[in-house]
């Protein structure tokens, strides 16, 4: 079987020699930031977006990240296709570098792995998924930084319990997921939380495909307003669009997935399907 390849810093090495020092600040300070993308007919799914985050999330915490926004690109796609996966899933990683005290940042690392696509099973997407809420919120919810402790916490407790994902709720306001977006259907409309959140890229592609059909409200979303709602659903790049059928012990639809969420999973369907993103 040939080796998986990875890129680190300027050389496409096997997974096993991708290694960097222990002592870099990313493991020591959690001071770095990373995006994750997939591909879909062997392409990477809008890969500029993922790109332009990783850049927005490395300037927000005051990382520079060592190659630009073309040469990631082009050392995307030859990983992609150098390993030959029917379909990959890609991370994009950059750390703060050997910290000679622990406290001051060195020479930033650049991480791509490349691994056979994620594949989520497909009875989450017929009956649904059950989320549980916290009280906490991310740290700087606009970049994607490497740092998921309470997330890891919260999955590994609750995910044995039947929970598949973790909300969290900020001062009474819905915000996000542990990794995904929220989005709830009321009529014609579509609600979905606007701050204190990670810009995902599915979400984009959600809210400019359903806008065709649906009203779509970003804004401040309260816990107590999931009593009125009708559907629920989150989205990320692993998980698409996927249904939800209860936060905490509220059921939306008697805990029947919805036509509403079933169209809006259609509508990113056929957008993926329609191959028209191959350029993005
Ligand atoms: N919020 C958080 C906290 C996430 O980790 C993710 C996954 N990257 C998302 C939202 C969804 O983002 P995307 O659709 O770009 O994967």
């Amino acid at each position: 079987m040939n080796k998986v390849i990875y890129f680190l810093n300027n050389n496409f090495v096997e997974k096993d020699r991708a290694v960097i020092p222990v002592n870099d600040i990313g493991l020591l300070r959690a001071y770095a930031v990373f995006d994750y993308l997939k591909t879909y007919f062997s392409k990477p799914f809008h890969l500029n977006d993922h790109i332009d985050r990783l850049f927005k999330s490395a300037e927000y915490i005051g990382l520079k990240i060592p190659k630009t926004k073309s040469e990631i690109r082009e050392i995307v796609l030859e990983l992609i296709s150098i390993n030959k996966f029917v379909e990959s899933s890609i991370r994009i990683i950059v750390t703060g570098g050997e910290s000679p005290d622990g406290k001051k940042k060195g020479e930033p690392n650049l991480i791509i792995t490349c691994e056979p696509r994620n594949e989520i099973d497909k009875t989450f997407y017929e009956k649904g998924v059950k989320i549980k809420t916290v009280r906490d919120y991310r740290e700087a919810p606009i970049a994607k930084t490497i740092n998921y402790t309470m997330a890891v916490k919260y999955l590994s407790e609750y995910f044995p319990q039947g929970y598949f994902e973790v909300l969290y709720v900020h001062n009474s306001k819905i915000t996000e997921c542990t990794s995904s977006n929220i989005f709830f259907i009321k009529g014609t409309k579509i609600i979905t939380p606007k701050d204190e959140i990670l810009p995902g890229i599915t979400r984009k592609i959600i809210i400019d495909q359903a806008s065709k059909f649906f009203d779509i409200d970003e804004r401040d979303v309260y816990l107590h307003e999931i009593y009125d709602f009708e559907e629920a659903f989150i989205t990320s790049t692993d998980k698409e669009v996927l249904p939800v059928i209860s936060i905490d012990t509220h059921y939306f639809n008697k805990g029947i997935v919805g036509e509403k969420t079933r169209k809006i999973m259609k509508l990113f369907k056929s957008y993926v399907d329609s191959k028209i993103w191959f350029e993005n």
